[in-house]
């Protein structure tokens, strides 16, 4: 069974419609990565299955509980943890306070602000230091720390390398391969086609809002991904 299952989401701003009917699985310990250009819906996606915004059709289950109907806070309870694009940290409060916001709507489970600084040793030494005043790879490790504060089935996260360093990329991605074997579903939009080709389990890429492009990776290659960003149909 998977853990996340993601049923004909359609999803709109006002009159634009952002999101046509996209389906998707996430099995546990899989990484998926959703893919496409700029305005291709995957935000709002991501969004859209955390709750954050109202699919106007479509469902979702999470461990084969259907979950479409609760709010942000109560999908983030079930064990849905999204990691927003920009991370939203409050930059005044120190990693710990940060952290600790995350267990406010937490399940029962393993994660506490100690296992975060193990699976992020660099982050133990800032306990105290204000978010903001970290670099932006430690800003995303606070942001991944505090999602698994909530102890979640499945963490949805949004431009994971954004504005990053290539070793503060690496060092993310190290910590979501940890992730991923202790058996956690992964939903990353990702905008190095290059990376997540050489990551995933699976892809699946996104044009205006439909589906072009699902594959394995050894099924497909850069050319193939950057050509259905485009729009272009195999
Ligand atoms: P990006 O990589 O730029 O974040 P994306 O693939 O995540 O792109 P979305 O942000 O989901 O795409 O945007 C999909 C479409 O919805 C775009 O046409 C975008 O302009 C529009 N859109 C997104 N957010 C809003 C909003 N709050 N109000 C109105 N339109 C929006």
């Amino acid at each position: 069974m998977s853990t996340l299952d993601v049923n004909h989401i359609d999803a709109a701003h006002g009159q634009l419609k952002a999101v046509h009917g996209v389906s998707l699985n996430v099995a546990p310990g899989e990484m998926l990565f959703l893919l496409g250009a700029n305005g291709a819906g995957k935000t709002t996606l991501l969004r859209s299955i955390a709750g954050d915004h109202r699919a106007y059709s479509g469902d979702v289950s999470l461990a084969g509980a259907d979950i479409s109907a609760l709010p942000a806070h109560l999908r983030a309870r079930a064990g849905l943890a999204l990691v927003p694009e920009g991370r939203r940290l409050f930059p005044q409060m120190s990693v710990r306070e940060n952290l600790t916001l995350g267990a406010a709507t937490a399940r029962d489970g393993p994660w506490s602000v100690d296992a975060v600084y193990d699976a992020f040793p660099n982050l133990a030494r800032l306990d105290r230091s204000p978010a903001g005043k970290l670099s932006g790879g430690e800003q995303q490790a606070v942001a991944i720390g505090r999602a698994l504060m909530g102890n979640p089935k499945a963490i949805l996260l949004d431009e994971v390398s954004l504005g990053l360093s290539p070793a503060a990329v690496d060092l993310a991605y190290a910590a979501l391969a940890k992730l991923r074997e202790m058996g956690l579903a992964l939903l990353v939009v990702e905008q190095d086609l290059s990376r997540a080709l050489r990551t995933a389990d699976a892809l699946i890429v996104m044009c205006e809002g439909h589906v072009t492009l699902r594959a394995k990776p050894a099924e497909t290659s850069l050319d193939a991904l950057a050509a259905a960003s485009f729009g272009h149909i195999e």
